[in-house]
């Protein structure tokens, strides 16, 4: 056993839909366990202000199915420093905090990693990110509903493009990673789709648009913003028209739409379940890892291999939407 009594729980980095129920979990199961809990404000640099919050079961009452985070968060220039880690070390003894939840990407990974090391203090983290671009977990908290989003947004595309015989090229996030683009792309139907992960066969995207049937009423290709090849989803229309000037081609940037509102059942779940056994796995001695969820089982993996291990493009899925777009 950890002899831990006091457990701060913190959001960091980009929000994402689920991490309210991922705060919910650690503080109602902190409880359980007989242990205090105290709120960390605007991730790091909260944590470096002092801005700590005792938590009760009524502090997480009546969340689970809010979108964003209570605990509001922040990127911190300082917690990169050691005078700011330092600081932020000084903020939790003061405060009797002995181990901590860390709920972001992979940044608040390598912050929570380093911060560990340093201080030899005990964190687990739950992935929380819309772009699933994480090792050791199958899923992040926040991406099942960012494409849900995606996929409500787009259906409604759709149904204007259908009306008026248009091919829309729809960009969706994923600087670095483009899991959202292909999965929503085979969920909404698209004839196509980019991703900054794989090079662009542009000649032979060209080619599926000129032989694709006629009679098709829309046509709609998914664009991650990170996609270099084509340029983005303004550039690629440029070339969609030059090369096909009877398509009334048009540009939707989703934007943040996709990162707000109510997480998905999926969601709410896997942020429930990760809460939980975080709290446990701290109480029995475990740190410096991250909470996942494989194969339906709660997985633990090494900071240092969330962050740096690629997660791969399943090359199967591209292979669907070229089948399907027929
Ligand atoms: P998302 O994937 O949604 O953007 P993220 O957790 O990757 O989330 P970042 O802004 O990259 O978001 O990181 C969050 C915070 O983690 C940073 O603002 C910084 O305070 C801390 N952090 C990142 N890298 C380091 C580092 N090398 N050392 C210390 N702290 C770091």
């Amino acid at each position: 056993m950890s002899g831990i009594k006091k457990i701060g729980v913190f959001t960091s980095g980009g929000d994402s839909p689920g991490m309210n129920a991922a705060i919910r979990a650690v503080v109602r199961s902190a409880l359980y366990y007989n242990l205090e809990v105290v709120g960390i404000k605007r991730g790091y640099e909260g944590m470096i202000l002092g801005e700590f919050e005792d938590m009760d079961r009524k502090s997480v009452a009546n969340i689970i199915q809010r979108g964003g985070t209570i605990l509001r968060t922040a990127r911190s220039a300082d917690f990169k420093t050691k005078a700011g880690r330092e600081q932020a070390y000084q903020q939790l003894k003061s405060r009797n905090v002995d181990a901590l939840v860390a709920i972001g990407g992979d940044g608040t990974f390598t912050g929570a990693k380093v911060f560990g090391e340093e201080f030899d203090f005990p964190i687990l983290g739950l992935p929380g990110t819309i772009d699933n671009d994480l090792f050791g977990t199958d899923f992040t908290i926040g991406y099942d509903t960012a494409i849900n989003n995606v996929v409500d947004a787009v259906d409604r595309i759709r149904d204007t493009a259908e009306s008026h015989s248009r091919l829309f090229i729809v960009e969706v996030m994923g600087r670095d990673c483009g899991l959202i683009a292909l999965r929503s792309g085979i969920g909404v139907g698209a004839e196509s789709i980019f991703i900054p992960e794989t090079k662009t066969d542009m000649e032979a995207m060209m080619h599926r648009l000129e032989i694709s049937r006629k009679d098709k009423m829309s046509k709609i290709l998914i664009v991650a913003e990170g996609e270099g090849d084509s340029g983005g989803a303004v550039e690629l229309a440029e070339r969609v028209k030059q090369r096909f000037p009877q398509y009334d081609t048009r540009v939707s940037i989703l934007g943040h739409i996709q990162r707000g509102g109510k997480p998905t059942c999926m969601d709410r779940v896997l942020a429930s379940r990760l809460g939980v056994a975080a709290v446990e796995n701290l109480i029995t001695g475990r740190r410096n890892e991250m909470v996942g969820l494989l194969n339906g089982k709660i997985a633990f993996t090494s900071f240092d291999h969330a962050i740096k291990h690629n997660v791969e493009i399943n090359k199967d899925l591209f292979k669907i939407v070229d089948i399907l777009s027929l």
